[in-house]
């Protein structure tokens, strides 16, 4: 699945939306004192920035987060209309009510102490051999967290109509390999605060001090080993390289380090017969590395894999230790968000579609999807007629471009049919129970799929995430309800506005499906080679170019941007940019062009339109954190980084060689 990053309009006479009469560009946002030449994302985002300064509780705080925050209060405002009234027991109002109700109650959690985990600790204690920690493996999948690597189920890439078993590399807990791997100064600061924390929660547990002490070392120095055989994460974006089908048989015989039949029996593994190995190397060097591994590391690394886990949901305690790591040490936020916002997250996720249905029945109108499939289909028209001008492409290449560009499934607003929570009880015994339960059933409803054909009404996103996706295999693009709202989608905006917004988010969606990852793709969603040799290596020479602009860019001291792994998203940036922009231009056929507005020409709000949802304020430990695993360039060069390589925008701004904005033309490209 690929995302933009990171709302509903309603019209007169749905409830309330706190929408109503945002402007298509405030004129606030902007730094009057920087020249559109001199740095546009500057001159476009620096009065909001200035006004926007991060808060304690924020490591990123753009445009973006702005939305998410407000779409939060939306959500909010659900929750509590539920509580308003009574809910009819085991109705999911009452099970929304109650998870919420749950995460706010800290002085239960804390009463509790460990106590919640304190049985499934003592599971692990008791693991004798590796028959018994084969299966706690399996049931920690299903309930907890996902020791050692992971797995799911999911279409097969040379097959997309049908689900296939998929085990993926995994097992750490702070995110990345280089954090294991890397000497410089701030990982090091990092691990060490990691190592600190490790055993924080091991005391916290009733470990003794010195128990503590030793079962982190155990845990650090098994998941560094197992980031030494971790693939890196350039190589993961290789849709060959992570495709590796072998019969069952095959794969448990070749990477027998635990039982695999007590796995599958934990899991309900039952109807596969292959299964795609994501990363050979890895269970190769994870199968060498169990050999060496004594079973009682093997046991405290389960146990700080549950403890890691479950330390969100827990006392206070659990809680700050997990915010001193993940958000201080790590993203550099200085304060917890308000709990509000953390169990409004919970319900977000454990009961997504159901809370989702209340957000697009209060939220979302008709008239806004209307809206959105008219402009997919001005998008899609454009990016043909774009496809059928390159240069660069074979006309054999086109046609198989074309059609699967003509293939494409749209989703807006909300999925067709509901998933249904019946068989999720959530119960007053405990926050953390509720949880489990939550993933229990999230990992039921996913072994539903085994052995089934892929089902393409699925959504990989709740209708109130406020995101956007492509995926590859299903060649399908998706719009949740929350997204649609300004200022990527603004009913009161001028058009020029919108296309810079929502329209480069469809077009960014789409260049997905022939970005360098997609393009592998073919219109039926399976990895197949339909490009001409000859046009494969243009693509990536011109693929290459941006690589190496990207690598160029100094995001932090002597930091730079990372552009092979931000390649695609780059690639999507510029092509939704490129498409939308044509789409746009296409609706003014045979019409006067717009009159200026706030003294700008259309064209002009076309990409003021664009940089504005960009407008970011970040913390140091942040911009880390997100070269090495986010796979979206920093908002300052998802703006200027993309806009330099495009025409127009130099027409538009009346850019000349010599200002800083200024790329020569034979440097630029323009792939899509
Ligand atoms: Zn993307």
């Amino acid at each position: 699945m690929i995302t933009i990053g990171a709302a509903a309009v309603v019209l007169a006479g749905c409830a309330q939306t706190g929408n109503e009469g945002k402007p298509a560009i405030d004129l606030a946002n902007f730094d009057n004192t920087t020249a559109p030449s001199e740095d546009f994302y500057q001159y476009a985002c620096g009065g909001w920035m200035e006004a926007n300064p991060l808060t304690p509780e924020y490591a990123r705080y753009g445009i973006f987060d702005q939305l998410d925050k407000e779409n939060q209060e939306k959500l909010k405002v659900l929750i509590e209309e539920l509580n308003s009234k009574p809910q009819e027991a085991g109705s999911v109002g009452a099970k929304i009510q109650m998870m919420y109700s749950m995460g706010l109650d800290s002085l239960k959690r804390n009463a509790d102490g460990a106590a919640p985990v304190m049985d499934q600790l003592a599971a692990i204690k008791a693991i004798a051999d590796i028959k018994d920690f084969s299966s706690m493996v399996g049931k920690m999948h299903v309930e907890s967290s996902s020791p050692l690597f992971s797995f799911y189920i999911g279409a097969d890439e040379k097959n997309s109509t049908m689900n296939l078993l998929q085990f993926y590399q995994g097992g750490l807990s702070m995110g990345d390999r280089d954090y294991y791997l890397l000497d410089d100064e701030n990982t090091l600061k990092i691990r060490n605060a990691y190592r600190q924390y490790i055993e924080r929660l091991f005391v916290l547990a009733g470990y003794s001090a010195e128990e503590a002490g030793d079962a982190a070392d155990a845990v650090l120095a098994f998941e560094t080993e197992i980031a030494k055989v971790s693939v890196d994460r350039a190589t993961l974006r290789d849709v060959h390289k992570n495709y590796n089908k072998m019969s069952v048989q095959d794969f448990t015989s070749k990477y027998g380090f635990i039982d695999w039949e007590l796995f599958f029996k934990e899991t309900g593994i039952s109807k596969s017969e292959e299964l795609n190995a994501g990363q050979i190397a890895f269970f190769e060097g994870l199968t060498k590395l169990m050999k060496r591994t004594s079973l009682e590391d093997l046991k405290d690394y389960l146990s700080f894999k549950l403890l890691n886990s479950a330390s969100g949901y827990l006392s206070d305690e659990f809680v700050n230790a997990n915010f001193d790591f993940y958000g201080r040490a790590l993203q550099g936020k200085e304060e917890l968000q308000p709990r509000w916002k953390s169990a409004l997250a919970v319900v977000n996720r454990s009961l997504a579609e159901a809370f989702g249905q209340m957000y697009v029945e209060k939220y979302f109108p008709a008239s806004s999807k209307e809206k959105m499939l008219e402009m997919v289909d001005n998008l899609q028209a454009a990016l043909g007629e774009r496809i059928e001008a390159l240069e660069w492409m074979s006309e054999q290449t086109k046609d198989k471009a074309q059609e699967k560009l003509g293939t494409f499934i749209v989703k807006v607003g909300y999925p067709d049919k509901w998933k249904d929570y019946t068989a999720l009880d959530i119960k007053a015994d405990s926050y953390w129970a509720n949880i489990c339960r939550a993933n229990i059933f999230a990992h039921n409803e996913m072994m539903k799929d085994e052995g089934q054909p892929v089902d393409r009404t699925q959504w990989g996103m709740s209708p109130q995430t406020v995101n956007a996706y492509y995926n590859p295999t299903t060649n399908e693009i998706c719009f949740p309800a929350a997204i649609l709202q300004p200022p990527f989608f603004n009913p009161d905006a001028d058009d020029a506005v919108n296309y810079g917004g929502i329209g480069v988010v469809i077009g960014h969606e789409m260049t997905h499906g022939f970005d360098d990852q997609g393009r592998n793709y073919d219109k039926d969603g399976n990895i197949s080679s339909w490009w001409t040799k000859e046009d494969e290596e243009k693509f990536n020479e011109r693929a290459k170019i941006l690589v190496e602009q990207y690598d160029k860019i100094v995001v932090l001291d002597t930091l730079h941007a990372d552009g092979s792994y931000t390649l695609g998203e780059n690639i999507a940036d510029q092509g939704g940019l490129l498409v939308a922009y044509q789409a746009y231009m296409n609706t003014l056929k045979d019409k006067e062009a717009p009159a200026d507005i706030d003294g700008f020409t259309h064209s002009q709000r076309f990409y003021l339109g664009y940089a504005n949802l960009w407008a970011q304020n970040l913390r140091p430990q942040e911009i880390m954190r997100r070269t090495k695993t986010d796979v979206h360039s920093l908002g300052k060069w998802r703006v200027n980084a993309a806009l330099r390589n495009i025409e127009d925008f130099y027409t538009a701004f009346g850019i000349k060689e010599g200002d800083p904005m200024y790329l020569a033309p034979e440097e630029r490209i323009n792939i899509w």
